[in-house]
């Protein structure tokens, strides 16, 4: 019996449209790069792709494979423990591509990789170095691993001239050893966070909280508090989907207005912005956000 909970109707999706999606889209089919936003089908690539109010257009990459070396529960990426090595030429080639493709904001993000002694975190310098090096106007954030706490890997990422530095702490600290890969930590989590803040004050950071698995109202605003006193400016909350069926069931499915909600909490806790809603992705919208907020 499939006990799954039936999708209510703010989660039923919206056929991507605009002038810049469309000419972003024809021109991706030439540069053989891959778009989380593609792959994962994200249902706001309209919305990123084309910019908003201020222009913006914001993608998600993916580096250092399609392979992970972690298993989340809530995570659909391919599993082993020996993934291929690196591709040596990926830095210049993403950063190429970026170049010509015309996007103002790029989240650079990566599977964990746990098999490379520096956790992959040379990968992601390299790459954001090629990318301002071509077209310094181009806004990079970073979204990586937690390094299993390593402060050289996280600093050689914070040092390489990325805007903003992201790190998902997921769920709440109850949850995560039921829906994170046992290698991940809360307390783990927030520590690169304040690591990244720490070794760099006026570098901006974020987070991003799933929500649906169970968790409770405190326990989420305890979350919400947690990042804020681990130094974190921008916090992202949107509703946990279940990618297969052999992947954690969604306990809930939480209402917009809920999702308010925690858009009003956040703020009240003083981050610098929170975006807040059900089809909200950690990357969603991340350059006009960004900009609105330095404009602020
Ligand atoms: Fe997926 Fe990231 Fe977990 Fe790997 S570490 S399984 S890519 S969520
Ligand atoms: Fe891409 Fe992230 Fe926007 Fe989805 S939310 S379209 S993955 S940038």
């Amino acid at each position: 019996e499939d006990q799954r909970l039936k999708l209510p109707p703010w989660l039923k999706r919206t056929i991507p449209t605009g002038k810049n999606f469309s000419r972003i889209k024809e021109q991706l089919r030439d540069l053989n790069l891959h778009t989380v936003c593609e792959e994962a089908r994200c249902p706001n690539i309209g919305e990123c792709w084309g910019g908003g109010e201020h222009g913006t257009a914001t993608a998600t990459i993916m580096l250092l494979g399609d392979t992970c070396t972690r298993g989340c529960r809530f995570c659909s990426i391919k599993t082993s423990r020996t993934p291929s090595p690196p591709d040596p030429n990926e830095p210049v080639n993403t950063a190429t591509a970026i170049a010509s493709w015309g996007l103002d904001y790029v989240v650079l993000t990566s599977v964990d990789r746990d098999d490379l002694l520096d956790g992959g975190s040379n990968h992601f310098a390299e790459t954001v170095r090629e990318i301002k090096r071509q077209n310094s106007h181009i806004l990079v954030e970073c979204l990586v691993p937690d390094f299993r706490g390593d402060l050289d890997q996280i600093k050689v990422v914070v040092d390489c001239g990325l805007d903003v530095y992201a790190h998902n702490i997921e769920t709440v600290e109850s949850l995560t050893p039921f829906v994170r890969d046992r290698r991940a930590k809360y307390r783990q989590s927030l520590k690169n966070l304040e690591a990244a803040k720490t070794f760099r004050s006026e570098l901006i950071t974020k987070s991003s909280i799933m929500l649906g698995l169970g968790e409770t109202d405190e326990e989420v605003r305890q979350t919400l508090t947690d990042l804020r006193s681990s130094g974190v400016d921008c916090v992202t909350l949107g509703q946990y989907m279940q990618p297969t069926k052999r992947h954690l069931k969604v306990v809930e499915y939480v209402t917009p207005e809920k999702f308010l909600n925690w858009e009003n909490v956040g703020n009240e806790l003083g981050f610098l912005y929170v975006a807040s809603g059900p089809l909200v992705r950690s990357s969603y919208k991340a350059g006009e956000f960004f900009i609105a907020s330095i404009l602020k």
